[in-house]
This record gives structure tokens, sequence and C-alpha cells, in this order.
């Protein structure tokens, strides 16, 4: 029953799971969920695999979730209620919504995985977050297979962040990690549509595309060709995005650093936070286009990794830790690995 991991990570690392289940329904689920509660045996959850680093082995049992379904009700006066389980692919779950007239996710478009892996890390991309459209999801507690709601203020989303996951800067206690599973999401999209043009990427690329008044559609399709112009297909070269989290910092210290380093992209992330840009610190750091054995550093964005062979999940690790090393000697800020690693080598 062990499974190779190796087509369900999207970095392409060979792993082996001693269980591994790819699971359709929920009752199938529960199963699984009480076996591994009343054994004691560890249970890891995989969506798309595109954010995690896996080491060699994963002990216990491991599931695929695939949960599918779809639905969709009428909320608050133009707004609609879109409900997706877990398995659904992120990116279709746009273009199902965008095509119905459904607004709200356009600047999200073509984010690598599942909807049900959507909310552990708050995904965000060009000014727009999954937290500013969540309404609930549904989670299975791993100790009781019992199912239990969860509004926006109980997911505590941040950046890059949720109850659901754990970060060294969060408040969560680790009781609370890895708890969950969740089961669905819904949504809340607008009939109006509301563009979010706030990243010049993308302003640039609807001008180039020559749409002054740019329709929700328009905007994904700019997201798209941006994405794909920027980033490495995980299909063809194997890769989670971007490996570290954008840097906040006190703006104190990066009114200092910005004395010594004038040109530093620094956005406000709330109070008296600005947030880094990690890209351009590994760049400063001259690791664009470095490449360490079977793993290398993109050439057109130094925030991706990509395995250029072969590469196993300590080869990531390893080249992470030399860059976060260079950064924090030269800057002193660290970087947060982004991807979820989990095994034992
Ligand atoms: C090319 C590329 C570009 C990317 N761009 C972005 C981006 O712009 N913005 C962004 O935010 N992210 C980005 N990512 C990261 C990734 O796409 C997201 O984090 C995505 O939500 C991961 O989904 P997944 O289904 O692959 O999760 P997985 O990698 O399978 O899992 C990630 C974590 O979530 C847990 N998990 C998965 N499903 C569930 C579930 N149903 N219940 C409980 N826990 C679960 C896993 O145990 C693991 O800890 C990018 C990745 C790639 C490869």
């Amino acid at each position: 029953m062990t499974g190779e991991l190796i087509n369900y990570n999207s970095l392409g690392v060979s792993c082996t799971a001693d269980e591994l289940h790819v699971v359709t329904s929920e009752d199938e689920l529960r199963e699984l969920v009480v076996r591994a509660s009343a054994t004691g045996v560890p249970l890891t959850v995989l969506g798309g695999g595109t954010n995690v680093v896996l080491h060699k082995r994963l002990r216990g049992l491991v599931i695929v979730l695939a949960l599918k379904g779809l639905s969709a009700r009428p909320g608050k006066s133009e707004e609609i209620r879109l409900t997706a389980a877990a398995g659904e692919v992120w990116h279709h779950l746009v273009r199902y919504s965008l095509g119905r007239g459904w607004y709200g996710l356009e600047n999200l478009a073509l984010i690598p995985g599942t909807v049900g892996a959507a909310p552990i890390q708050n995904i965000g991309a060009y000014g727009v977050e999954l937290a500013e459209r969540f309404v609930s999801l549904r989670a299975m507690d791993r100790r009781d297979a019992s199912v239990r709601e969860f509004d926006r203020a109980g997911c505590r989303f941040g950046y890059r962040d949720s109850l659901f996951k754990e970060d060294e800067n969060s408040q969560e206690t680790s009781s609370e990690v890895d708890r969950y599973i969740i089961l669905d999401v819904t949504l809340s999209l607008s009939l109006q549509a509301h563009p979010v043009l706030s990243y010049p990427d993308i302003q640039r690329e609807l001008a180039h595309l020559g749409h002054t008044r740019a329709t929700p559609t328009q905007v994904a399709e700019a997201v798209v060709r941006v994405r794909r112009r920027k980033l490495p297909d995980p299909a063809s070269c194997g890769n989670v995005g971007s490996f570290f989290k954008n840097p906040l910092v006190d703006e104190v210290f990066a009114r200092e650093l910005r004395c010594r380093e004038p040109d530093l992209h620094v956005r406000p992330a709330g109070k008296r936070i600005v947030k880094l840009s990690a890209a351009q610190l590994i760049d400063r750091c001259g690791f664009k286009g470095a490449q360490r054995g079977p793993v290398g550093v993109w050439q057109r964005q130094p925030l991706v990794f990509v395995n250029l062979g072969m590469a196993t999940g300590e080869d990531f690790l390893t080249l992470a830790e030399e860059v976060q090393q260079a950064v924090l000697d030269r800057f002193e800020v660290s970087l947060q690995i982004e991807p979820r690693v989990l095994g034992e080598s």
C-alpha cells in the first residue's frame, strides 16, 4: 500500500508514503480519520501538492483530497455565495465564476492548487487575498471526525497565514495547527465588477492589451499573462512558486535599511509594519540564476527555486538555507520559508 508521491507534488521530488489514499467522499475521509485517531498513526493531507517540500518519506496515512462539487446561491443584493469542495482546482473555480459573471476572484487567477488549501495560507496575488472574498468553510476535526464551520474571524487570516498554518510570527497554538481537514469553502462574489488594479504589472499588461476600462475577465487575462511570463510552469519545471514569504518588518528598521540600500521596495502592511520584497533581497545577494547541483534559482524571479532534474526535498532546503544566511548577513532580515516542509529524510 506504499505510494510514490513524485506525481503529487509540484516540486517533482520523490517521496514514499507509507499508505496513500486518493479520497473522493467525506465518508471515506471519515473512516480514515477515525482509523488514524484510534491507532495514533500520523495522517497527512495533500491537495495539489503545490505548496509543500517533501522529504523522502511520509509516515502513516497520506490522503490526497479529491472531493468535488460546486454550488451557488444568491446572497445579499448583488452578492453570490459560491461553495466549492476542497478538491476542486482553484483556477477552474476562478474561470467558472468569471464565466457566470460572478466577480471577485480575477486577481487570483492561475494560482495552482486546490480550493481546500486556499485558506491554509490565505492565498493572495496582485492586491487581493482569499480572506477578502471568504465567507466560511467546513472542516473535519482529526480528533473525532466531527465537522464544524469556521467564519472569517474564526480562521484568523493573516499574510500567508491562518489558524490552520504554523507560522513563526503567528499566535497559533500547535494544537490548532493541522487539527482540521477543510472540506469546502464558501466565497462571496459580486454581480458588479470592482476591478483591483493597484499592481503596476497588471496596469501595464492591460494597457499593452489595449483595455482602458478593463472587465474582470480582462483583468484575469492580464494576470494569467503576467504570471506565465514570470513563473515557470510546474508541469514542465518543478517549483512551488515563492519559496519565501515577503518579510514583514518594523517601519523604523526599514527606514534605517533604506539609508544603506536606498532603492529597496517597501509596501505598507499594517500599523508601523512594512513588507519588503524577498525577491529583491535575494537578487541583491546575487542568487538570480544560481545553480546548486540539481536545484536552481529561477532567472526571471529569484523567489522561485526550480528542480533541474532529480532534486530531493533536502536539495531545496540546503539552497534555502544558503539564501537565508546570505540575506541575513547583508540585510539582517530573516526569510521565512513559505511552503510546508513535510516528512522525514
Ligand atoms: C507556480 C506557482 C505559483 C504560485 N503562486 C502563488 C500565489 O501567487 N499566491 C499564493 O498564495 N500561493 C501561490 N502558490 C502556492 C500554492 O499554489 C498555494 O499555496 C495553494 O493554495 C496550494 O494548494 P495545494 O492544493 O497544492 O496545497 P498542498 O501543497 O497540497 O498543501 C499545502 C498545505 O495545505 C495543507 N492542505 C492541503 N489541502 C488541505 C485541506 N483540504 N485541509 C487541510 N489542510 C490542507 C497541506 O497539508 C499542506 O500543509 C504558487 C505555487 C506555484 C507552484
